[in-house]
């Protein structure tokens, strides 16, 4: 659909609806139960626009936007809410997956010089060895990755480092155990090294219900993480799962942010589609080193 006509559609499909989302605001209010809302961005650049980046203007928009209208919460306040059963005021967290050096430029110095709290989900070996991602490559335009001094200095400016796997890995492809550890556990000590914080979430990449599998999830809970987020577009309801926190795609731009975050009939009602079991002993899984060794 051409940008200006979805714009337009999306306009006459929040006035139509606007009636309904202000008696759920009310009626979530009444009980303490405003849903969570968790954002992810990839990269807010100028250069290069494309369905994964957010122009510089757009994104301080998108602050501005959200500081009137929510509270910016920590993905742990997030968590425990759900665990209580209990929001008493709209939330919302933000969060970026990947690892754009572009958003060292405008995006995390305004949201530190804001103190919004922020996770960045980082996939390990395109900072490690500098090289491009392979989405980035087949568009034509090799984009840079953070460094490690980055994600260093990024931890302690108080911005909370998260996993997104070692290559951007499709879990919902047959992955052998070896390989489910390299991109899980491995992950989560090299960025505890890295930035000496604990790392307690990890980012599905791609992120939809055929991307995240049980036996990732299973890896992800023995490895010592709290909770693991989709992108799967959904709101996070108090009560429901604190292990999962789903989360709405936020780069397409200001009419889609407004339209859903102003409860959207359509994402409130949805059911999830996700469907897991935990088991939270965590067992101090070994190493990728340590299981090849054996
Ligand atoms: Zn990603």
């Amino acid at each position: 659909m051409p940008p200006l006509f979805r714009e337009t559609a999306l306009q006459a499909y929040l006035h139509m609806t606007w009636r309904h989302r202000q008696s759920l605001t009310k009626r979530f209010s009444a009980r303490k139960s405003f849903p969570g809302a968790v954002l992810f961005y990839h990269r807010v650049a100028d250069s290069f626009p494309n369905s994964w980046s957010i122009s510089n203007k757009n994104f301080v928009r998108h602050l501005d936007w959200l500081q009137q209208h929510f509270e910016f919460v920590s993905l742990a306040d997030t968590v425990a809410d759900q665990k209580l059963g209990a929001r008493e005021r709209p939330t919302v967290h933000i969060t970026f997956d990947d690892g754009y050096a572009d958003n060292m430029i405008v995006a995390l110095p305004e949201l530190i010089r804001r103190g919004i709290p922020t996770s960045y989900f980082v996939t390990t070996q395109f900072v490690e060895d500098q090289i491009p991602f392979p989405h980035d490559v087949a568009q034509g335009h090799p984009l840079a990755p953070n460094t490690i001094d980055e994600i260093r200095c990024l931890a302690d400016a108080g911005i909370v480092i998260g996993a997104h796997s070692h290559s951007h890995i499709d879990f919902g492809k047959p992955l052998t155990r070896v390989e489910l550890i390299r991109e899980i556990v491995d992950v989560r000590k090299k960025l505890q090294d890295w930035t000496g914080q604990s790392i307690d979430y990890f980012a599905f990449p791609y992120g939809l219900p055929g991307n995240i599998v049980q036996s990732a999830v299973d890896v992800i809970f023995e490895a010592g993480y709290k909770a693991f987020v989709s992108a799967a577009g959904g709101f996070n309801f108090p009560g429901d799962d604190h292990h999962h926190l789903q989360r709405i795609h936020a780069d397409p731009g200001m009419a889609a942010l407004i339209n859903w975050l102003t409860y959207d009939p359509r994402k409130t009602m949805r059911p999830s589609p996700f469907h897991y079991t935990y088991s939270e002993t965590n067992s101090g899984l070994s190493s990728h080193s340590d299981v090849v060794s054996q």
